[in-house]
């Protein structure tokens, strides 16, 4: 099952606020039937300073450099973005909540070349609490797919395009077919890739290593948070490729990503990682991510995008 969103009051599209039930697109759509979208995933968190916005410039980028790749021109600056953020933060009452920005070709005409198709830009948020459920706490159990992650030389792994999601979803979903929480994807080559929507952490003693952008890694926000705080408390932390061995054979294991935190995995493929619960590294990197982006970690104030709503 995919997890229920409860309907918020509004949506913003393209410079509008549009009532929830009303922000629609038209069946002819370009991105409905070829996937020429392009969208991000960040998180506003409630900090006693205000509602903030976690890396907000970091996942603004990373929304218009994957738009470049299909030639989706973004008519809005990332200023105005934030403050169409505040707008839907506001106008939906939300002190927390998951924001999920999205441009897409919404012309009506087929065929592939997309490249001069008009677009829209839609803003929506929503409270959604961390998206792998229990294992936050419990820790996931995961599996490795059949399925590989698509090669950067078959496709930017950089960029977050609607239509290569599908090689997520088909990870994803036999994953949970098999009882699992979550899907591991490989590389072309065998090397571990990533989760289905989330990097991949592996605890070694006190080294933090994490599979390098050329194993098709999506270059996550979370992941790069994770590594500037495990390095300031003194880890190593390198990325490095991972066999499937040392990925069973690691002390402790977690995923990262912007909608399931920091998550333990504690078994994959029934064999258990560590001792099967979630490690110490593990939750002190949870307890820095939790400290980081509810605005109680002084050094790094400056991943908050504050709204003062
Ligand atoms: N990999 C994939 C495939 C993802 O979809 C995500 C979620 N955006 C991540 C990794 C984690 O990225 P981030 O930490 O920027 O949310």
């Amino acid at each position: 099952m995919s997890i229920p969103i409860v309907p918020q009051r509004y949506i913003w599209v393209d410079g509008k606020l549009v009532q929830w039930g009303d922000a629609k697109i038209h069946i002819i759509s370009h991105a409905l039937h070829y996937g020429t979208g392009v969208f991000e995933g960040m998180r506003a968190y409630k900090t006693e300073m205000g509602t903030a916005i976690f890396r907000f410039k970091e996942h603004i980028k990373r929304f218009f450099d994957s738009a470049k790749f299909l030639k989706i021109h973004i008519g809005f600056s990332s200023s105005e973005l934030l403050d169409a953020c505040r707008t839907v933060l506001e106008q939906n009452d939300l002190e927390e909540a998951y924001i999920r920005p999205i441009a897409f070709k919404d012309c009506m005409a087929m065929g592939l070349n997309a490249s001069k198709c008009a677009s829209k830009v839609v803003i929506a948020a929503w409270p959604w609490s961390t998206y792998l459920g229990d294992a936050y706490t419990k820790g996931a159990r995961c599996m490795i797919s059949s399925w590989r992650r698509m090669p950067s030389f078959s496709f930017p792994t950089v960029a977050k395009i609607c239509g290569s999601y599908v090689n997520s979803q088909f990870a994803k979903m036999e994953a949970v077919e098999h009882g699992y929480d979550e899907a591991i994807m490989l590389d072309v080559r065998g090397y571990v890739s990533e989760g289905s929507g989330e990097n991949i952490f592996v605890v070694k003693g006190n080294r933090l290593m994490t599979p390098p952008l050329s194993a098709s890694v999506l270059p996550g926000i979370t992941r790069d948070t994770i590594m500037t705080l495990a390095s300031r408390a003194g880890y190593y932390v390198g990325e490095e490729d991972i066999t499937v061995g040392e990925l069973l054979t690691s002390d402790e294991l977690f995923l990262t990503g912007t909608a399931a935190e920091v998550t333990p995995v504690v078994e994959v493929n029934g064999h258990k990682i560590g001792d099967g619960k979630p490690g110490k590294v593990t939750l002190e990197m949870q307890r820095a991510y939790e400290a980081v982006t509810r605005g109680k970690d002084n050094v790094h104030l400056q991943w908050l995008e504050l709204l003062n709503t």
